[in-house]
């Protein structure tokens, strides 16, 4: 699968874009899939559950677009304040889940932003939010104007380089074996 050339992309594929311009998703097994879809629909009912417990309501459930799906939108019982909650089923928060989760702030209408997972939330500050926006475009400029060159831009990173399919980079062997999907 290859997005060069593309002027739109998801923001899932986008916010690893971000880190590594080369990035191709590795595709996954029916049976994987089913087991990772598993493991989210447990950890949405963790993080509603915590919410709920933490004077939220919830307005909003998996609600999806062209391209993207957002999981949780909260408001908060005493300030009316809208959350959007982009939740991951790893155990620790990474890098391209900020970004990804920055990448929803036009979807929908909301006064903030967090990523969460079964442990904990993690609200992405206003100026993080603006600074992914703009990395965004620069990624989007790049990866449509010079797909050529986007695509042998290796930028090994922890986050991405494990679920790549880029059989062209030298890095991938070794990435493959030191991460695993959640
Ligand atoms: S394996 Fe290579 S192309 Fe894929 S994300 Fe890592 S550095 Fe980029």
């Amino acid at each position: 699968m290859t997005i060069q050339g593309q002027r739109w992309v998801s923001p899932s594929l986008l916010a690893r874009k971000m880190l590594c311009a080369a990035y191709i998703p590795s595709p996954i097994a029916e049976q994987e899939r089913f087991r990772l879809r598993a493991l989210h629909v447990m950890t949405l009912v963790i993080v509603i559950k915590r919410y709920l417990k933490s004077g939220f309501r919830l307005l909003a459930l998996e609600r999806a677009g062209q391209g993207w799906r957002i999981d949780l939108l909260f408001e908060a019982a005493v300030s009316a304040r809208k959350r959007l909650v982009e939740v991951k089923s790893g155990k620790r928060m990474r890098e391209v889940h900020r970004i990804q989760a920055a990448l929803y702030a036009h979807k929908i209408s909301a006064d903030e932003i967090a990523v969460s997972n079964r442990y904990e939330d993690e609200v992405l500050s206003s100026e993080f939010i603006k600074k992914i926006q703009q990395r965004a475009e620069l990624t989007r400029q790049l990866i449509t104007n010079d797909p050529m060159r986007s695509a042998t831009l290796y930028t090994p990173h922890p986050d991405v380089c494990y679920t790549c399919a880029n059989s062209c980079c030298p890095f991938l062997e070794a990435s493959r074996n030191s991460e695993t999907r959640a």
